[in-house]
C-alpha cells in the first residue's frame, strides 16, 4: 500500500507559527531592505529617509459581517488598520493601495459608500490612494489594503528596542471594541429571531464605534515627535494586550509586569462586559481590534509624558528570566497567556 501524503493541520502552527515557517524560507537579496517580516511594516531603505510597507485583508464573514458593519465604515476601517501599522513603527502614513474582490451581490452604490469611507479615511489620515487592482471573489467581499509610510531610520520603533526598566505605556482605552462586537452579535441574533425589533445599540454607542469604527493613533505619534520622544519598543494593539505584549518580550529578549489597576478600561466597556458575563481584564488581555498602541518609553522621558491624558503607564519592562506577569489588585502575578486571535 502506496504511504499517504503527510497532512498537517493549520491549527497545530498557528497564525504565528505559519508566518515563521513562511519567513524561514526567503532570505533578503537586496541590501535596501533594512527589516522584512516580523514587525509591524517592512523597513526599506530609500535615500536619507525610510519607506514603511504593512498590509492587511480583511474578509467578509471572518473580519466584518456586513449585516452590521456599513460598507462606508468598513472601507474607514480597512484603511485606519493599515494606518495603524504605520503609526507603530513611529512613521508617517503617505500612500495605499486597495485590492478589492467583489461579487455581483453589490450594487455600485454599495461600492461608492465602501469608497467614501476610503475617502474620508484618506482625508483623515492625509494619505494618497494610488492604485490596487479589482476582481470577482466567489466567497463574499474581500478588501486588502497596503499602506506605504515614511520615518527617519533613527526614529523608527520596533519591537525588538524595549530594555530593561523601560516603562510599559498604552493609548486610549482596552476591550471597548471586543465588547462592541458582542453587543453587535447580541442584536444581531435578536432581529434574526423577530425582525420587527429595532436593535437597541444607543446606550451602546461608544463601543460599537469602537468595532466598526476604530482610529489610528496617528495624534499620538505627532505628539510624542513633538516631545522628542521616540518609544523603544511599539506595536499596535489588533489582537490584544497579551499578545502584544509577548511580541515586545520576544523580540526584545525581555520579560514583563504590568498591573491590574493601571489596565485602561472605559466605564461603559467594563459595566457591558459584565452585563454579558465577562471579566473586563480578560477582554482588555486578548479581546482584538482596539488598534491602540502599546510601546515602551526609557524612564527618563517619564516627565514629558506623565500628565498626558491619553497614555497611561501600566508596568514595566523585566529580564526575560522573571517571565511575563499580570500583578492583580491583591498583588497576586498571575502569569499571562498570549492568546491572540484563531483564525483556523
Ligand atoms: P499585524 O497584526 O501587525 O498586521 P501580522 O501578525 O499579520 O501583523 O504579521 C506579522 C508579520 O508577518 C508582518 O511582518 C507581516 O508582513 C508578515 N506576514 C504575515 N503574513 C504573511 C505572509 N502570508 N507572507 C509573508 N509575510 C507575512
Ligand atoms: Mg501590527
Amino acid at each position: 500500500m502506496s504511504e499517504q501524503p503527510k497532512r498537517t493541520e493549520l491549527g497545530e502552527l498557528g497564525e504565528f507559527g505559519l508566518i515563521d515557517r513562511i519567513s524561514d524560507r526567503f532570505k533578503n537579496n537586496n541590501a535596501s531592505t533594512l527589516k522584512g517580516i516580523g514587525d509591524d511594516a517592512a523597513i526599506i531603505q530609500t535615500g536619507d529617509k525610510v519607506m514603511l510597507v504593512s498590509t492587511d485583508m480583511l474578509m467578509e464573514g471572518i473580519h466584518f459581517d456586513l449585516s452590521y458593519m456599513p460598507l462606508q465604515h468598513l472601507g474607514y476601517k480597512a484603511v485606519a488598520v493599515n494606518v495603524s501599522d504605520i503609526a507603530a513603527m513611529n512613521g508617517i502614513p503617505t500612500q495605499i493601495t486597495v485590492n478589492i474582490g467583489l461579487s455581483n451581490r453589490f450594487s455600485l452604490e454599495a461600492i461608492d459608500a465602501l469608497y467614501e469611507g476610503i475617502r474620508m479615511a484618506c482625508e483623515n489620515y492625509k494619505v494618497d490612494l494610488v492604485g490596487g487592482d479589482t476582481t470577482s471573489s466567489a466567497s463574499g467581499l474581500v478588501i486588502s489594503v497596503t499602506a506605504i509610510g515614511e520615518a527617519d531610520p533613527e526614529k523608527v520603533s520596533l519591537r525588538s528596542g524595549a530594555k530593561k526598566g523601560d516603562i510599559v505605556c498604552a493609548t486610549g482605552d482596552l476591550a471597548g471594541a471586543y465588547i462592541g462586537l458582542q453587543v453587535l452579535e447580541r442584536e444581531k441574533q435578536v432581529f434574526k429571531a423577530n425582525p420587527d425589533m429595532q436593535p437597541n445599540l444607543g446606550p451602546y454607542d461608544y463601543i460599537v464605534k469602537r468595532q466598526l469604527k476604530p482610529e489610528a493613533r496617528m495624534d499620538i505619534i505627532h505628539e510624542l515627535r513633538e516631545l522628542n520622544i521616540v518609544p523603544t519598543s511599539m506595536i499596535d494593539i489588533s489582537d490584544g494586550l497579551a499578545s502584544e505584549l509577548f511580541h515586545l518580550c520576544k523580540q526584545s529578549g525581555l520579560g514583563a509586569k504590568i498591573y491590574e489597576d493601571k489596565l485602561p478600561i472605559d466605564t461603559l466597556t467594563y459595566n457591558t462586559a459584565v452585563e454579558f458575563q465577562l471579566d473586563p481584564i480578560t477582554c482588555a488581555l486578548n479581546g482584538g481590534e482596539d488598534y491602540e498602541l502599546l510601546f515602551t518609553i526609557g524612564q527618563e522621558d517619564f516627565e514629558k509624558l506623565k500628565n498626558h491624558m491619553d497614555i497611561h503607564f501600566i508596568g514595566y519592562m523585566t529580564d526575560a528570566k522573571e517571565g511575563r506577569h499580570l500583578i492583580t489588585k491583591n498583588s497576586n502575578a498571575v502569569e499571562l497567556k498570549a492568546q491572540g486571535w484563531k483564525h483556523f
